[in-house]
């Protein structure tokens, strides 16, 4: 039997092993897609991309899914909105002063509002981390980090996830990184992205819905499912990407997506 949409105002789909793969469309994403916005539905893009909303609009513009940028929060929009807000102009009296050792977007996002800090002598507020194949981070911007860590800058992970697979196989992900910097430094990090509470509710006020009006749909256990149940919303879970149905059992059973499918075909 198909999944029954209709209680719900809004559908927060994951990116990466749920709606796509590399630069491919899962099959039936489109036409879920498709559905859910003709059904009146809002329908939300959510990752723990590097990749500002903008990128992965065209990103998906490329698979025939038509997504608004308003609409999709990725790991790297939300560290800029949580940089702003935690370390706010108006605390610090001046523009907050941020190193950064992760992406491009994160960089764009933030450009004309923070002052970038660029050697391990001058004072930092905060270090934004990512992946160490990241288009910031290198060896040599690693040690300066760990240098403005040591002096006092927190620490700002882009998300928590260990790894993300790559064509080369397995990478070190934005939390290794993230966490091998803090263990250096001695200081305890904070993570932006799923399955952090803050990234759905923020998301959630940006599209004007309650988390307990949203089913999530996703292809992973701890980030998406987890993460999403935690703030009230109904999930969903795809077996096309990271989670497997064995993980299921090991699931307690109040943890457990309302519903399972092999693909979103299903749906
Ligand atoms: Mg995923």
């Amino acid at each position: 039997m198909p999944f029954d949409f209709s209680p719900y105002r809004a559908a927060l789909l994951d990116l990466d092993g749920t709606l796509a793969h590399d630069d491919h469309a899962l099959p039936g994403a489109a036409a879920l897609v498709r559905r859910l916005q003709a059904m009146g539905l809002i329908v939300g893009v959510i990752s723990n991309s590097g990749a500002g909303p903008l990128r992965t609009q065209m990103r998906l513009h490329g698979m025939a899914i038509d997504i608004d940028a308003a609409n999709i929060f990725t790991a790297a929009a939300h560290t800029a909105e949580h940089i702003l807000r935690h370390f706010s102009r108006d605390a610090l009296a001046r523009r907050p002063r941020v190193f950064n050792l992760s992406t491009h977007a994160v960089h764009d996002m933030l450009n004309d509002q923070v002052d970038w800090v660029q050697t391990g002598g001058e004072p930092c507020d905060v270090v934004t981390v990512a992946s160490p194949t990241s288009q910031h981070y290198s060896p040599d911007r690693a040690r300066v980090a760990l240098q403005l860590a040591r002096a006092g800058a927190a620490i700002v992970g882009l998300c928590a996830d260990r790894l993300f697979p790559s064509r080369r196989g397995m990478e070190f992900g934005s939390g290794a990184a993230t966490q091998m910097l803090a263990y250096a430094a001695g200081v305890t990090p904070t993570f932006c992205g799923k399955p952090q509470p803050e990234f759905f509710t923020d998301f959630c006020k940006h599209l004007g819905v309650d988390t307990n009006e949203c089913v999530l749909i996703g292809d992973n256990l701890e980030a998406d499912i987890a993460g999403g149940m935690n703030v009230g919303m109904t999930a969903v879970l795809t077996l096309t990407g990271v989670s497997r149905r064995k993980d299921i059992i090991l699931t307690p059973e109040h943890r457990r997506p309302a519903a399972v499918v092999d693909d979103l075909t299903q749906l």
